[in-house]
């Protein structure tokens, strides 16, 4: 739809303007009436079909996905229209050249490749065939104009305003295409960048991003010595969920683990990840080991106090977290500390908070 908003206006403006100079007398002497009224009958008949297809893509417009035959089309339209204005002008001496160019631009990054191509061969195939038929003198070069176009060497007045119009139209229309690209390929970029951070199935953050924010929080911790506090929690006896209710099950259950403990942080600086199958962990910042065991303690309770209602099962689920305070030492040593805290857990019979202090070992 962007792609024809585009030209729409152009094919329009061409035809107000053209229809209002066939009106007017004398006209032979600097144009070929008949050339401008089958052109401007070309592109009054590319701009119905631009209505026609736009009235058609409006109700779909939440569609996801491309479609492709219609950019075919929508390219067509624009590219018949396009050349017929660079045959009857002079693709070369004309202004054309300006808006092919620009249209493809407009093509490849609204369209994709393929239409754009497809565009280019068809609007080449035309202008080489025009050119062949000028060279062989069945056709004159830019049918529209003739030496009467041109005063002392000076385009009329006609002429030369369809050509500031032209170079106008393709100046707007470029810097705007560049504006909105760079616009979506910021966009792109902030959606790479959340999804390279993010867990697929939770929404958590992921093993890699988590990571990084624990080196963040460890280079804070020694340069401000505020102590932060890692847990890392893993789901008790999950193999027995996925085999007694199925997978897809089991993925529900991580979904609502997930739920809990992003709900269970307690500023926007703390961090709930999933690092694993059913392992997660958590980062609280600026953190004390009372606070820490408080956190983990609420979320346990939660989590083994709840039923889920999953694909007519009522499952329940618990949950066994390693924490420790980190005043001093390393990431790695803290991670160590809280997998042995995990593991203490798991050995004293699961769905339970172990929470030791690390200190600065050197
Ligand atoms: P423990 O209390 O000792 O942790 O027992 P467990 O059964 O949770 O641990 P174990 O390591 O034996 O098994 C982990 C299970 O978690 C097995 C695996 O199929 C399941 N699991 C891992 N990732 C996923 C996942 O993405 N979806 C589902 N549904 N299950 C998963
Ligand atoms: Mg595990
Ligand atoms: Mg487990």
């Amino acid at each position: 739809m962007l792609a024809i908003g585009t030209s729409l206006p152009f094919f329009l403006w061409h035809w107000v303007h053209f229809t209002g100079l066939l009106g007017q007398p004398g006209l032979e002497a600097v144009t070929r009436p008949g050339v401008l009224a089958g052109l401007n009958a070309l592109v009054l008949a590319a701009a119905i079909a631009d209505v026609l297809l736009l009235l058609w893509l409006w109700p779909q417009r939440h569609r996801p996905g491309p479609l492709p035959r219609t950019a075919v089309l929508v390219v067509l339209v624009q590219v018949t229209a396009y050349c017929g204005m660079g045959i009857a002008f002079g693709a070369l001496t004309s202004p054309f050249t300006t808006i092919f160019i620009s249209a493809i631009a407009v093509g490849l990054a609204l369209l994709g490749r393929r239409p754009t191509a497809i565009g280019f061969a068809f609007a080449f195939v035309a202008i080489t065939l025009n050119d062949w038929l000028v060279m062989a003198g069945v056709v004159p070069y830019a049918p529209a104009l003739v030496p009467g176009t041109f005063r002392d060497g000076q385009a009329v007045a006609w002429w030369a305003h369809w050509q500031d119009f032209v170079y106008f139209f393709a100046l707007v229309l470029g810097v705007g295409l560049m504006v909105s690209l760079f616009a979506y390929l910021d966009r792109q970029r902030e959606l790479l960048e959340a999804l390279s951070c993010t867990d697929g199935l939770t929404q958590l953050a992921n093993r890699r991003h988590f990571m990084e924010r624990l080196a963040i929080e460890q280079h804070r911790r020694e340069r401000y010595n505020v102590p932060y506090c890692l847990v890392l929690g893993d789901a008790d006896h999950f193999k027995r969920i996925n085999d007694s209710f199925g997978h897809h099950t089991g993925d529900e259950v991580l979904k609502h683990i997930g739920r809990l403990l992003a709900g269970g942080l307690r500023v926007p600086g703390d961090v709930a990840a999933r690092i694993g199958g059913e392992e997660f962990a958590l980062l609280l910042t600026d953190c004390r080991e009372a606070e820490v065991a408080s956190v983990c303690e609420r979320l346990r309770s939660q989590l083994a106090g709840q039923e889920f209602e999953i694909d007519g099962h009522r499952v329940r689920a618990t949950m066994s977290m390693g924490a420790v305070e980190c005043r001093g030492g390393s990431a790695e040593a803290a991670l160590k500390a809280a997998d042995a805290n995990l593991y203490r857990g798991k050995h004293e019979g699961r769905d339970r908070v172990v929470v030791t202090v690390q200190e600065d070992v050197s």
